[in-house]
């Protein structure tokens, strides 16, 4: 069984935090979130568009001019071989981070105990999450995950992707509420970018400087570590 590659970023100073690294974009995602930027990865095909030895290969050339390989998707816990393509990377040499929506908390308590670094998506509250996803029953896995996260001691910074229609200033108020009462320490907004988003309706009702300062401020307060990321 290899991994279902459908893309990869031979460098990125972006994916990782303080890290040059790679990202591996994994097939598969079982939601529809609609402002995903990578719709294209929603499904796995039967031949994935890179074979995982090519992926390999390509990483075995870049020892030593980067730091680091990024699992990112679609969603990388969704495939059976990640464990193993992340055993092969990390006898490499490398850093190991790790993207995810936490549906999948099984599979992503098997691999954290190979990951360095998870960046945790948390779309909405959890009363809110299926509107996000557009797919029923969706908020109880990624909870699971989040306590997994924040159990495993690895690195990792919790992030939501922001979007007048989909979060009030309530709402993102009261997410933020909830983490912290969780143990996050480290968080960060994500304004929504059209950049790859598919749906018009979103991409049409955007807010430039949504969420306000005073919301931000809010949210700020509440942990060690925040970020707002507009780009
Ligand atoms: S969870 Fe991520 S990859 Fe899946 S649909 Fe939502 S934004 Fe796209």
């Amino acid at each position: 069984m290899q991994l279902k590659v459908g893309g990869i970023t031979p460098f990125s100073a972006t994916d990782y935090p303080g890290k040059l690294a790679a990202v591996v974009f994994v097939q598969g995602c079982p939601w529809r979130c609609g402002y995903c930027h990578n719709p294209h990865l929603q499904s796995r095909t039967e031949d994935s568009p890179m074979a995982w030895a090519d992926v390999l290969a390509l990483l075995r050339r870049r020892v030593g001019l980067i730091d680091a390989v990024v699992f990112s998707g679609g969603e990388p816990t969704m495939d059976p071989a990640l464990q193993d393509a992340i055993r092969e990377v990390r006898a490499l040499g490398y850093g190991i981070g790790l993207h995810t929506a936490g549906m999948y908390p099984r599979r992503l308590a098997e691999v954290l105990p190979w990951v360095d670094w998870v960046g945790m998506d948390i779309k909405a509250t959890p009363q809110s999450y299926d509107t996000v996803t557009r797919v029923a029953y969706s908020a109880r896995a990624p909870w699971t995950s989040a306590e997994l996260v924040l159990a495993s001691g690895v690195a990792h910074e919790f992030r939501t992707t922001v979007h007048p229609s989909l979060h009030t200033p309530t709402d993102l108020v009261a997410l933020a509420h909830t983490l912290r009462a969780m143990g996050v320490q480290n968080f960060v907004l994500q304004a929504f970018r059209g950049v790859g988003c598919l749906d018009d309706g979103l991409r049409a009702t955007t807010v430039a400087a949504y969420p306000d300062d005073a919301v931000v401020a809010q949210v700020a307060a509440l942990f060690d570590r925040f970020t707002l990321r507009r780009e």
